[in-house]
């Protein structure tokens, strides 16, 4: 027997219906494995629940309400779909009722005031998977799976920046192991939400959009499990957003350190800190489809295959050209730049550099007023708002003359804002219009992937 985390995303968790198709799939490896289950929030709640906490903060109580009970009534509907409805009439009273209902208050409240702290963004957030959990579990018990709901934040502990939070991996390992473990070993499946931890404090902490990829790979970690599963809508991992390509590569495996890249240049299919405990611990990552659970899927594997493996378009981008008239003679003054975007807790995403000027790329919700007046302080800015970031993606690609050269002769009727490559050897990036990303994305793939095979 080998013990597997699985993972179903919003994707797989939109109605009652998926839910099902979930709880059939976990049925199924039941026989012959030991299994922990991590699940999302239903597809698309926790952006409704960014939007509430934007109204909370535009003091908006009226529409909250009445976007909150679309919430409620979706969740009802779906519990509707996956028990009896006596069951659920009784699973809604004690159990999902009482977090809709503390939900409402503090929304009510914050809404009142007008703002909102991180801590209650997180709390906020944390309710969309701490409902989900409980449905996915009345979903595996009534498909006869012995399971138990365990709260996420029991497990998973982390410091207090509270959306994007650091794991205490070795906390977390010593509570994996002391709940669930036991749970496990007992032939019962243990349900999570994924996303959420704690603090130290005890207040609900987030590890970051997508987040509930990492938890599965945390708890893999802390489980010494064999391997991890992504259960998602598409086949695997594609030479391009499915969405934005209409017949991408599909690869059976693809090297860890290539997925990496592919993770941190956006592309949304896995979360990218998903890689680093499956590394430490050697644990392949599937990624599957929980509409098609006969396919393959993809393999993530410690291996180093050379060759283009996909296109990554990154619209959330924000280009930054600095010139300081000094620099040519100048010292510090990259030092200076990033010191100013250090102490604005701002990553620098791409980075070029000449003797007298400096481009860098941002998040778009990084660039504020504040940032901009501190930066002007120290060089000329020009800013620009309408960029996109396009990754080409395979290893040792950025050596390749040949690649390179084929990525320019197809761009040379577009505008490049900046070009970096060889940082990584595994990434050309290219920051370019935003407005024609796509159809660039689509450009190069016709260039780079011409006869796409699976
Ligand atoms: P989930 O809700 O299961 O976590 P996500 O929406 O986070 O699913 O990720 C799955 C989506 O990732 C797919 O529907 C697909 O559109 C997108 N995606 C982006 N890039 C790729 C890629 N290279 N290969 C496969 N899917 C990709
Ligand atoms: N529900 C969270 C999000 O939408 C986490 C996840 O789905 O992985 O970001
Ligand atoms: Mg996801």
């Amino acid at each position: 027997m080998v013990t597997i985390v699985m993972k179903f995303g919003g994707s797989s968790m939109g109605s009652s219906d998926s839910i099902r198709q979930c709880a059939k799939i976990v049925f199924r490896a039941k026989a012959k494995n030991r299994l922990f289950v991590v699940v999302s929030a239903l597809g698309g709640v926790t952006d409704e629940l960014i939007r509430l906490i934007d109204l909370a903060r535009s003091q908006k109580p009226k529409l909250i309400a009445s976007r909150l009970n679309a919430i409620e009534r979706r969740h009802k509907e779906v519990l509707g779909g996956l028990v009896s409805s006596a069951h659920a009439a009784r699973v809604w009273e004690e159990e999902c009722a009482p977090l809709f209902k503390k939900l409402r208050y503090i929304l009510t409240g914050i809404s009142f005031v007008g703002e909102v702290a991180e801590k209650s963004y997180a709390l906020i957030c944390s309710f969309g998977e701490r409902i989900s959990s409980i449905l996915m579990f009345h979903a595996l018990v009534a498909a006869g799976v012995r399971a138990e709901h365990v709260l996420a934040q029991r497990l998973i502990r982390t410091d207090s920046n509270y959306k994007d939070a650091t794991v205490d991996y070795k906390k977390t390992r010593g509570y994996v192991k002391r709940i669930a473990a036991p749970l496990l070993a007992k032939g019962i499946v243990p349900v999570i939400g994924g996303f959420i931890g704690k603090d130290t404090s005890g207040d609900i902490t987030l590890l970051g959009r997508g987040g509930s990829d990492y938890t599965a790979s945390i708890v893999a970690a802390s489980l010494d499990a064999d391997s991890v599963e992504i259960w998602t809508d598409v086949d695997g991992i594609m030479s391009a957003d499915p969405r934005l390509i209409e017949k991408p590569a599909l690869w059976k495996e693809i090297d860890i350190q290539v997925m990496a890249e592919m993770a941190y240049s956006g592309a949304k299919v896995l979360h990218p800190k998903t890689i680093v405990p499956a590394i430490q611990k050697h644990i392949p990552i599937y990624i599957k489809n929980t509409f098609r659970p006969e396919t393959k899927g993809t393999k993530v594997v410690e291996s180093v295959t050379p060759g283009l493996r996909g296109i990554v378009v990154d619209a959330n981008q924000v280009l930054l050209h600095l010139t300081n008239a000094s620099m040519l003679e100048g010292v510090g003054f990259i030092h200076g730049v990033s010191e100013i975007c250090a102490r604005h807790g701002v990553p620098i995403d791409v980075c070029a550099t000449s003797e007298v000027s400096f481009t860098i790329s941002i998040r778009k919700e990084d660039y504020t007023p504040k940032l901009y007046k501190d930066l002007s302080k120290i060089a000329g800015l020009e800013v620009y708002e309408a960029v996109a970031k396009v990754c080409v993606i395979g290893r040792g690609i950025a050596r390749n003359a040949n690649i390179l050269a084929k990525i320019a002769a197809a761009l040379k009727e577009y505008q490049l804002y900046a070009v970096s490559c060889g940082a990584s050897f595994n990434n050309i990036t290219l920051i370019v219009e935003r407005a024609r990303a796509n159809d660039i994305l689509r450009l190069l793939h016709n260039t780079l992937f011409p006869n796409p095979k699976s």
